[in-house]
């Protein structure tokens, strides 16, 4: 009896693992089908400037499957990740993204910059700085229009050649943003070496504003910014009592759902439109 019991309870554990495995079988297998069939899309999310305009738009990757419905990235990326699936995503969000930002330009429309989401691996291939640089010679594009936004986890593999990679791109032109900081397991020796643009304050300590009284972490991670003359960019910003104390404390650039959740294309073309326009209006007011 105990030992059908015991087995029981193993062939349970077993079979939530083997479910979890299924689980991440069938992803894995439905986004193959979504990469090949194009049937991945972009949104773009504003970052807005202490001055009110906008900074920049970062890319975000969205996909729905007929029989899953909307799969978070926060799922599949790792799963594209594990799978080598992300050199082929990746390349797609890039080239993607790089023709919006085409259409645009030729709009006239001033989107600061367009951000991109660049993961640990695909940073990790030699040719990956070529592969931009080419992309954007061939779309006829300005480098300075493009930010790459990289993790800690894959700036520190081999901090020589992150640094001779980075270097690389930026005296192309590309501007690079360090996601989600304050999450990782580094030492913060790093970051003085790091060539880097753009530090950008994980929403957990983004969150850490409203909790709590006093924000310690929060407040020195936008003092480190603004020592090492980055700009400092606040994550998940989703109320006016953030904005206004990030304010006080220098943060210069915010994104989050209290200015705009992320947008298609052409929702992104209709909100900077009527953003520009309240822009107008203020700036024409009588002083
Ligand atoms: P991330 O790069 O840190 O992006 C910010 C995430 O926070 C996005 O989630 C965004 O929708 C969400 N967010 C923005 N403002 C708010 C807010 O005010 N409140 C809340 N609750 N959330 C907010 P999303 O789009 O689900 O993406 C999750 C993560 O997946 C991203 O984190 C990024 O690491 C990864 N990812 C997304 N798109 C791409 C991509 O094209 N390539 C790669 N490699 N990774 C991507
Ligand atoms: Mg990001
Ligand atoms: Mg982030
Ligand atoms: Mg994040």
């Amino acid at each position: 009896q105990a030992k059908h019991a015991g087995r029981g309870c193993y062939s349970y554990y077993q079979q939530a693992l083997e479910q979890q495995t299924n689980h991440k079988n069938t992803i894995r297998q439905a986004l193959k089908q979504a990469i090949a069939n194009n049937q991945l899309s972009l949104v773009y999310q504003p970052q807005i400037g202490s001055d009110d305009r906008l900074y920049g738009a970062e890319a975000l990757v969205r996909w729905h499957d007929d029989e899953l419905g909307f799969v978070s990235p926060a799922e599949f990326i790792p799963i594209a990740e594990e799978s080598g699936l992300i050199h082929q995503l990746g390349d797609w969000v890039i080239q993607k993204s790089l023709s919006d930002l085409i259409i645009w330009q030729q709009l006239g429309m001033r989107v600061g910059h367009l951000s991109i989401n660049v993961s640990p691996w695909q940073f990790a291939l030699s040719g990956f700085a070529d592969r931009l640089i080419e992309l954007v010679q061939v779309k006829g594009l300005q480098a300075k229009h493009i930010c790459i936004e990289l993790t800690e986890s894959s700036l520190l593999t081999d901090l020589k050649e992150t640094i001779a990679k980075l270097n690389k791109l930026r005296a192309y032109g590309f501007r690079v943003a360090l996601d989600d900081f304050g999450t990782g397991y580094s030492s913060l020796a790093y970051l003085r070496d790091l060539p880097i643009d753009i530090l950008k304050i994980d929403k957990a300590f983004i969150d850490e504003l409203e909790q709590y009284q006093s924000s310690p972490l929060t407040e020195s991670m936008i003092a480190i910014g603004q020592h090492m003359s980055l700009d400092v960019v606040a994550e998940g910003v989703e109320s006016a009592n953030q904005v206004e104390k990030l304010k006080a404390l220098g943060c210069d650039v915010y994104q989050g759902y209290y200015f705009s959740k992320p947008l298609t294309e052409q929702q992104f073309r209709v909100w900077l439109s009527h953003h520009n326009q309240q822009q107008e209006g203020i700036d024409s007011r009588p002083t």
